[in-house]
């Protein structure tokens, strides 16, 4: 094994491999997924759908119908702006491997993101061979403004990653913000990743039309849809036929190409009731645990709450747990210790959360 070792590329040594849990609890939540299930009529209709696939076949390479119902469904007009992943995470790993030329100088391309952000920014960056290019976000989890246009500067990223509503802080960023970062980085691609957009209830799209450095990235998996694994990237059309180059032909499998196109068109109706559900269900959840006293909570635009526990949140988390209750401690003594991420369940689960909560508080 030692001379085999030896072949493992020196960056990612140090790496975690990404663990997850795949345990079922009385309430999950800790991946900010929909707590909510398809009801039966729609899994009937997947069902026959799903049985008609020709499995001995390939899949479609292109995902020609899913990619039509997307665009439909984002109200884009070509849809050859959309570069689909299995989950958005393939298509930020597509962003970097494919625009990641170094700049004149430089031996990697930089990849700038805020900082506490979605974990894969920084992760894949590094797998990827980028220079990964955390940036500080202020007191209150909004950009800082004068760090990024330093850092934007300095090392003259090709990709900027902003997460609106931002994982694991739950607070969108403000827009005017976002324009100044976007008008910082002319020459650079500035991602801004909806990941939690449907529960923003606002999308930053139309800023597409106005800067050509600018793209729009999104996922089925917090609506309802995670098992799916379908993300998409919306770039400026150049640049979505050049990142269409290192998607692998198949990645997305005629399983999933089927359902989520079905969910786009017929049964999108019961995922928006599921996702104003969520809404409302957070603003219930928000002001329950605003009223725990050893908890300080953050402002949500997203399905899921950042708190702060006056004590061990990560003793409190494990304490939860054998409650049937999981949600996400923060390890590795950075600016998140201390933090919990709770995901807004249904409101049975909220209330198993609740309840045990204040036995332990
Ligand atoms: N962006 C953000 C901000 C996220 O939080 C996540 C999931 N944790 C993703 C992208 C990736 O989601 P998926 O790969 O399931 O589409």
């Amino acid at each position: 094994m030692s001379k085999l070792a030896a072949l493992v590329r020196h960056e990612i040594l140090p790496l975690h491999a990404y663990k997850a849990f795949a345990k079922a609890f009385p309430a999950k939540l800790d991946a900010n997924e929909s707590p909510w299930p398809l009801p039966a009529e729609a899994q009937t209709k997947i069902a026959e759908r799903v049985a008609s696939i020709d499995l001995h076949r390939y899949p479609d390479a292109g995902a020609h119908l899913l990619r039509e119902s997307l665009a439909r469904h984002l109200d884009i007009q070509d849809p050859d702006t959309l570069v689909l992943g299995t989950g958005s995470d393939e298509d930020l790993a597509m962003l970097m491997r494919a625009l990641s030329q170094p700049r004149a100088g430089k031996t990697r391309a930089a990849v700038l993101y805020p900082d506490p952000s979605f974990v894969m920014y920084g992760l894949r960056s590094v797998i990827e061979d980028c220079e990964a290019v955390p940036v500080a976000l202020d007191a209150n989890f909004q950009l800082d403004l004068a760090k990024m246009e330093e850092a934007i500067a300095r090392t003259r990223p090709n990709l900027i990653f902003l997460a609106t509503p931002n994982n694991p802080t739950g607070n969108a960023f403000r827009e005017d913000d976002i324009v100044r970062v976007i008008e910082a980085a002319p020459d650079a691609l500035v991602i801004l990743d909806e990941a939690y957009g449907a529960f923003a209830k606002k999308t930053l799209a139309p800023l597409m039309a106005r800067y050509e450095n600018v793209a729009m990235m999104g996922t089925l998996s917090k609506i309802g849809l995670a098992a799916l694994r379908v993300g998409y990237v919306r770039l400026p059309r150049p640049l979505a036929d050049e990142v269409e180059k290192v998607r692998q032909p198949y990645n997305l499998n005629s399983l999933s190409q089927a359902v989520a196109t079905l969910a786009l068109t017929e049964l999108w109706p019961t995922l928006q009731k599921h996702i104003d559900a969520i809404c409302s269900e957070r603003d219930v959840l928000g002001a329950a645990l605003g009223k725990q006293a050893k908890l300080a909570v953050y402002p949500s635009d997203a399905n899921f709450f950042l708190v702060k526990v006056a004590g061990d949140a990560e003793a409190l988390a494990a304490e939860l747990l054998k409650r049937g209750v999981s949600v996400r401690a923060f390890k590795g003594g950075g600016r998140l210790t201390g933090h919990l991420r709770i995901t807004v369940g249904t409101p049975e689960e909220n209330r198993l959360l609740l309840r045990s909560l204040a036995e332990l508080l």
